[in-house]
């Protein structure tokens, strides 16, 4: 018996994938020419799959930002603000995100994941209830477990849902409901009606906590979010996003309309037990902040080609997740399937996200398309053919596959 055993099942979905082609969850990128281009071995290929939703990483602006800050303070922090104590820019950061959501309070993580970790377990105390999506990151339900709060999930996007064990619980004794959703969510780009759930989390007295991780920048007149989009952004308790997608950096935030907020500095784990974020990262999402206040043209173009791919993959009939977003998840009918058609997509210069359970909603598998303002339509048109391609050699692409796997 050996510590590896349990992973034997775990092993044999990835030697499945390894017959069938690259293992898709380990792709090796050889260069990162540009927002939209990259390259595997000899071959360019098409960025589909990076969640760079508005193109920022290559922006002349963000680089500057980020290689200016490594000449003036180098290049790591060497410990947490708790212990070590904050760069400026930390500060000033967190200020620039607190006023561009209209909020007193924001605070600044070393990666979005630690976010919703410390956020999430900083605020829920023993006594308290977490309500969550049923669709919820990983990162969220991570959090629910460093706390002593009791969790109780509801029916994906539905506000119904949540109403109706809101109402089962009645009075917390002595405790709060925290509610958790996010604004779009990651593998299928669906989007939370966030006004109604606004509406029942208050009615029953709750805090609603939004993860806007992929629709900060990318949705909202001045890219606040869902929240910003469906006007409800003033009534939001707590707000969460990274800097890893739009802000292209690597890093997080939570802010909140409660002040009190800061207090929760002095127990959040993930905040106060890692190093924080280094001073290139911090100053590239700074400089980010402004591109999303003043980017509504992305936006636009982002908006438009997600329209542009959604109707050229659904005039093939393809099962598409969700309406147009900048994220578009492509059903396949199982992972065998999937991964080979995302190996053939690759062979074709397109790479994609290959998602399979259990990381999945409804266990399904996915090829899952994440899109950039910085996306023409050209490199639109490029993924729609290479989506045809897939159709028309699907018979002799099944083949060679039965033929590997056995
Ligand atoms: N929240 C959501 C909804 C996410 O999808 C992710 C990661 N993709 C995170 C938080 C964590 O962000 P990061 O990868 O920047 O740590």
């Amino acid at each position: 018996m050996s510590l590896f055993d349990k992973y034997a099942p775990l092993q044999s979905r990835v030697d499945m994938m390894m017959k069938i082609g690259k293992d898709a969850l380990g792709v090796q990128f050889d260069d990162i020419l540009s927002a939209t281009k990259g390259r595997v071995g000899n071959r360019e290929i098409l960025l589909a799959g990076t969640n760079n939703y508005l193109g920022l990483t290559f922006d002349e602006d963000c680089m500057a930002a980020a290689k200016d800050a490594v000449t003036r303070h180098g290049t790591g922090t060497t410990g947490s603000r708790v212990a070590n104590g904050s760069y400026h820019e930390h500060i000033d950061l967190e200020n620039a995100l607190a006023e561009h959501l209209g909020m007193p309070s924001c605070v600044v993580f070393t990666t979005g994941y630690q976010t919703n970790l410390a956020a999430i377990a900083g605020l829920a105390g023993d006594k308290d209830i977490i309500f969550m999506d049923a669709d919820a990151h990983a990162c969220i339900i991570d959090g629910t477990r460093l706390t002593g709060a009791s969790t109780i999930r509801f029916r994906h996007n539905s506000p119904e849902d949540l109403d109706k064990r809101l109402r089962r619980q009645g009075e917390i004794e002595g405790g709060n409901a925290l509610v958790v959703i996010e604004g779009m969510y990651s593998m299928f780009g669906d989007i939370a009606p966030v006004d109604e759930f606004v509406d029942v989390t208050h009615r029953h007295g709750g805090y609603l906590y939004i993860d806007e991780a992929h629709s900060y920048g990318v949705f909202g007149p001045t890219g606040c979010g869902i929240a910003e989009e469906q006007g409800v952004l003033d009534k939001i308790d707590f707000i969460s996003g990274t800097f890893s997608k739009s802000l292209a950096s690597v890093g997080g935030f939570c802010a909140s309309k409660h002040p009190e907020f800061e207090i929760t500095r002095k127990v959040m784990r993930p905040y106060m037990f890692t190093a924080s974020a280094t001073p290139s990262n911090i100053c590239a999402a700074r400089a980010a902040v402004e591109k999303v206040k003043t980017g509504a043209h992305l936006r636009q173009n982002l908006k438009d080609r997600a329209a542009q791919l959604h109707a050229g993959l659904a005039a093939m009939d393809y099962d598409l997740c969700a309406e147009p977003s900048p994220v578009i998840a492509v059903r396949r009918p199982n992972e065998a399937v999937a991964a080979m058609e995302w190996n053939a997509l690759i062979e074709s210069g397109v790479y994609v996200n290959l998602a399979v359970p259990p990381g999945t909603p409804q266990s399904s598998s996915l090829l899952r398309i994440s899109l950039s303002a910085a996306h023409t339509e050209e490199d639109i048109n490029q993924i729609i053919k290479a989506f045809g391609d897939l159709k028309t050699n699907q018979a002799s692409m099944m083949q060679s596959m039965m033929t590997k796997m056995q």
